[in-house]
């Protein structure tokens, strides 16, 4: 075993948000002996999801008795502690971080991993917030084939609009909605021709079916287009500034603003790790659980690291 003298810290690295990106930063570092706080308020991104899809040897299970099943093997390791709370503020201090929460309690760590997910911003349509993650969808690969084809809308947001819309084609017969003054290349015109993507220039006023089923949109001038589901191309925002009051860099992708990570989901801050929905432009759940998976081993090489120049 290797010697080094104990550090004063109550835990060798505090993780804020404990689904699939925090609670797979916590089983490596456990697995190392490290101490670990996971700290979790419960309101992972997607929850409003009846069932998970896409993920290895898990297809089709709800998402939270995957992350359920995998906290209990997390919690079986004896370093691992875990805080159901809201971390409200978190600082840079002598040897490490300090977290407060909520109720206005502290804790410390040497170490800090934000795992704490993004928020969804869907468009402000009637009808979509009570069939988000149902019949109102971002990702085609999560949800699409549960759809069972038919005809499917897809909501053009941004430049991607037509690149998502030729994806999603793949799910059912598309129809665009995009803005009526949508710029419109010829490639692009092309692309949806071949993969079958009708373009509606009518926006919708709201989407009708009761929620969260959907029969289709109703277009601001009173016609009705029979859908089965509409996906949403994602649009997120984080839940905190807990990045930026470190100092993290960030970077704007077209999804929105995220924390920026080398390949070792290190951030411009030294000591702060960055994983999952946070620190990406586009995600899911096994992506997630990669990326807390190569901050712990990162995390743990930089305790190494000090611990033998100590
Ligand atoms: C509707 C929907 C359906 C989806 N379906 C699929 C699917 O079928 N398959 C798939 O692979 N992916 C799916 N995804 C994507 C998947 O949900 C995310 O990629 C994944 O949840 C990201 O994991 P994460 O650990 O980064 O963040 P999250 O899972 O969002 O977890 C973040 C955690 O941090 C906690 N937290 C946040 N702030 C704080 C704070 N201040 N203090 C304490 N705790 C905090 C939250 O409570 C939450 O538990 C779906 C996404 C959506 C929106």
């Amino acid at each position: 075993m290797p010697t080094s003298t104990p550090s004063p810290m109550p835990h060798d690295a505090v993780i804020i948000g404990g689904s699939y990106a925090g609670l797979s930063a916590a089983l490596q570092l456990a697995r190392a002996r490290r101490r670990v706080l996971v700290i979790d308020d419960g309101r992972p991104r997607n929850r409003f999801a009846a069932r998970a899809h896409g993920v290895l040897a898990n297809d089709g299970r709800p998402g939270a008795e995957i992350t359920a099943a995998a906290r209990a093997q997390v919690a079986a390791y004896p370093t691992v502690a875990f805080r159901q709370a809201e971390a409200v503020s978190v600082e840079r201090i002598d040897d490490g971080f300090s977290v407060v929460f909520a109720d206005g309690t502290r804790t410390q760590g040497r170490r800090l991993v934000l795992a704490h997910g993004v928020e969804d911003t869907p468009p402000e349509i009637e009808g979509v917030k009570e069939r988000w993650g149902r019949t109102a969808l971002h990702c085609p690969w999560c949800h699409g084939y549960e759809i069972g084809g038919g005809p499917i809308g897809v909501l053009g947001r941004g430049d991607h609009a037509v690149q998502y819309a030729a994806i999603v084609a793949e799910w059912g017969q598309a129809t665009l909605f995009v803005a009526p003054d949508f710029p419109l290349s010829p490639e692009d015109a092309h692309l949806l021709f071949r993969r079958g993507v009708t373009i509606e220039p009518v926006p919708i006023e709201r989407l009708e079916g009761e929620a969260p089923t959907l029969t289709g949109a109703r277009l601001t001038d009173g016609r009705f287009v029979p859908l089965k589901a509409i996906f949403v191309g994602a649009h997120v925002r984080l839940g905190n500034g807990f990045a930026e009051s470190l100092g993290c860099e960030m970077n704007d992708t077209p999804m929105g603003r995220v924390v920026r990570v080398d390949a070792m989901q290190q951030t411009s801050q030294p000591g702060v790790f960055a994983a999952g929905d946070l620190a990406r432009a586009a995600s899911n759940i096994t992506l997630a659980t990669a990326d807390g998976m190569t901050a712990a081993h990162a995390l743990f090489r930089s305790l190494i690291e000090e611990e033998a120049a100590a």
